[in-house]
């Protein structure tokens, strides 16, 4: 066993946009020595079944609640961290619930700009996809752009981003609705500590600025393979702040195959904190 306590916090599974089902994943996390595991699907807690307890239980894996909210701020995409909420609170359960209504209407708008611009994708072919496995519950655009894979109109899922659907691009829709804001409360509401995920990828300094000024509980420091250098002065920030430093590898399995799990993680300490309010 590796000798320090090490827990990688920000990974998704198929629940999600990840490639691996829950179970595997604490598998893999286990083959990679880690002792902790928070599983940080977009938008839902679908992978926090009882027999994912019962499996971390017997490979003596730590499980700390958690999840990667989608917002939108000045029409871009912000995601916020949440962990350690009450995995059973009603209200928070209802918000998810809203949000998946949300992303299906505008999974919907999308899909239909797509038709416009002849690159038509077809809900039942995106609900068809859903299906194949049995937890996939977050469907939005990472699983708009394999179909176009699959259909030919682009060779691969970045390509089908940067032409059609990243934000400004032809076909994108907005339509989270939530702000940065929304969310933070509602995981706060629901006993859990919200952080602000990969601000690295921020590069507006205002927009930086003032997501800077919520009333967030950590920010993530840690991330994949970002260089040491980068960390610092997100680590410098949390310490300024009184903010707790987190990190994790952002790991999706198959579709980001060059993002190990493990490949960033927190210590017991971080951990522990996340983990009991
Ligand atoms: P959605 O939640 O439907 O807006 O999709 C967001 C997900 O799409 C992110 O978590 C990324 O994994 C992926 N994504 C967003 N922008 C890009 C991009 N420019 N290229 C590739 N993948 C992206
Ligand atoms: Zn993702
Ligand atoms: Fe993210
Ligand atoms: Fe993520």
């Amino acid at each position: 066993m590796h000798p320090e306590f090490r827990a990688d916090i920000h990974c998704h599974t198929n629940c999600s946009d990840g490639s691996d089902d829950p179970i595997a994943l604490l598998h893999l996390a286990k083959e990679v020595d880690l002792q902790g595991l928070s599983i940080t699907d977009h938008d839902t807690i679908a992978a926090y079944a009882p027999k994912l307890f019962e499996m971390a239980k017997e490979l003596g894996i730590e499980i700390l609640p958690g999840i990667e909210i989608s917002s939108e701020w000045e029409r871009a995409s912000v995601h916020i961290l949440g962990y350690g909420f009450d995995l059973e609170d009603r209200a928070f359960r209802t918000f998810l619930e809203e949000m998946q209504t949300r992303r299906t209407e505008r999974n919907r708008a999308i899909l239909e700009k797509l038709a416009k611009f002849k690159v038509p994708v077809l809900e039942k072919e995106l609900q068809a996809l859903a299906d194949q496995l049995p937890y996939k519950k977050t469907i939005g655009r990472p699983h708009i752009a394999e179909l176009m894979v699959q259909k030919g109109y682009v060779a691969t899922t970045q390509e089908a981003f940067e032409k059609y659907l990243k934000e400004g691009a032809c076909c994108y829709s907005s339509g989270i609705r939530y702000t940065p804001r929304d969310v933070i409360d509602k995981i706060h509401l629901a006993k859990g500590k919200a952080v602000l995920a990969h601000p690295h990828f921020i590069k507006r300094r205002h927009f930086l600025k003032s997501l800077l000024s919520l009333p967030l509980d950590g920010i993530e420091c840690y991330y994949a393979k970002l260089p040491k250098a980068q960390e610092l002065p997100w680590l410098q920030l949390a310490k300024e702040r009184n903010w707790i430093a987190t990190g994790g590898s952002d790991y999706h399995g198959a579709l980001k195959p060059h993002i190990a799990l493990g490949s960033s993680w927190v210590n017991r300490t971080i951990f522990d904190k996340l983990l009991n309010p």
